[in-house]
């Protein structure tokens, strides 16, 4: 693996900073305190063609692999955190399976959509009694004539409301667990289709999160992705990619975090302890980058990455979460007021440590990577 991104790598990353730092980031605060959904962002974003990083060119994509992905989610967190969730969740588990699992009459139904920012994806496998134990999950699909009936709630799902695709996983068999499961593509216009609740959650407030209902909502055979009782697998080889996501998001949290810190200390002046946290942080924070662009170079290059991805998304979140705390700390008494960028950072890196698998759950995906025969 070359530790020197490529020269198209460069430009990428330098054209998302340009609108992360131009449009994304005058933005944070506002979209913070108002727990407003960051239109002009995501419209910026999708006029830079970012809505559809991940989906070829024949899909009016841009082609671009998972170290490209990785890095615009990381330009973009480090200037809002909410807008890289709402672009990452798009991008990744709302947009992925399809790419991954869908047939061709279904990529060239959605992906040119997605890709221009028409639709924006959603992921909703969580339900009020399954999160970590996503096989449990309860929603069910009928089969009905030619398709399928649609009744369940699904909790805490990320781009509630201004989606207008979710993936949903339903149980379409009697097999128990996860050999009953499969996933469809359903319109967020669908006739059954409900927002229920809106969570205010401690941080990410520029990122809506909320309840799923589906009452009867009928969907055609076509819009199951993949093969009954294959929605399982589905879910959790986008969430293996998806984790390299929620990396870039944990490390644009934390480069923010040193930067401030940085820059701080550089106005305020500093003592040896500033010095020597601020030298943990960036040390952690360029640690946890290279395990993110590592699973994403082997995801880019079609290896096996589910132990990467899960040790990248373990370290990285969990690096963010350090840093922004010290990053509090070095700031004293001004990085505690509310509107503070340093107390936003804290805010937003906890559920970082809990979406898309646990952090403990990442550790028993890597233990039983590790124990594997091979
Ligand atoms: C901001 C936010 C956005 C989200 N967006 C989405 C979304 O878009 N789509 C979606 O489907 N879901 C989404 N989720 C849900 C998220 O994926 C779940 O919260 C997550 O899977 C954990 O489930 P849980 O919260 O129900 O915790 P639980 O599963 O109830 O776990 C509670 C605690 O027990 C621990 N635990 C559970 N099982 C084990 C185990 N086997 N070994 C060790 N420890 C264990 C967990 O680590 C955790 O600490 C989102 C959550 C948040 C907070």
């Amino acid at each position: 693996m070359d530790l020197e991104l490529t020269p198209d790598h460069a430009v990428f990353r330098a054209s998302v900073r340009e609108i992360a730092q131009g449009v994304v980031q005058p933005l944070a605060a506002e979209v913070d305190r108002d727990h407003r959904f960051p239109i002009e962002a995501i419209e910026a974003a999708t006029q830079a063609g970012l809505m559809g990083v991940l989906i070829p060119r024949e899909f009016g994509g841009a082609g671009l692999d998972a170290l490209a992905f990785t890095i615009c989610i990381e330009e973009l967190a480090q200037a809002c955190a909410s807008t890289a969730v709402i672009v990452d969740v798009h991008t990744s588990v709302g947009t992925e399976p399809i790419l991954l699992f869908g047939d061709d009459d279904q990529k060239r139904t959605w992906l040119p959509r997605l890709a221009r920012g028409e639709l924006l994806g959603a992921f909703a496998l969580s339900e009020p009694s399954s999160g970590s134990d996503a096989a449990s999950l309860k929603t069910t699909a009928r089969r009905d004539r030619d398709g399928y009936v649609l009744n369940g709630t699904k909790v805490f799902i990320t781009n509630i409301g201004h989606a207008g695709l979710y993936i949903v996983f339903a149980r379409t068999g009697a097999e128990s667990r996860a050999a009953g499961i499969s996933a469809f593509i359903v319109p967020a216009e669908t006739n059954g289709v409900r927002v229920g609740q809106v969570f205010h959650k401690m941080g990410l407030h520029g990122s809506p999160t909320g309840e799923l209902v589906l009452e009867d909502v009928r969907v055609p055979a076509a819009n199951r992705l993949g093969a009954e009782g294959q929605g399982f697998s589905v879910a959790m080889r986008a969430l293996d990619s998806g984790r390299i996501g929620i990396s870039g998001q944990a490390l644009g949290i934390g480069q923010a975090a040193v930067d401030e810190t940085r820059a701080l200390m550089r106005e305020r002046g500093h003592d040896e302890g500033d010095d020597f946290t601020l030298a943990d942080m960036a040390a952690r924070v360029e640690s946890a980058r290279l395990l993110a662009y590592h699973a994403a170079w082997r995801c880019s290059r079609g290896m096996r990455f589910t132990r990467e991805a899960s040790m990248s998304k373990l370290h990285c979140t969990d690096t963010a979460m350090q840093v922004a705390i010290d990053a509090v700390q070095v700031a004293g008494d001004e990085g505690t007021l509310s509107g503070s960028p340093f107390e936003r950072h804290v805010r937003d890196a906890k559920a970082l440590q809990i979406y898309e698998g646990s952090n403990q759950v990442q550790r028993v995906v890597i233990a039983r990577e590790l124990l594997r025969a091979g």
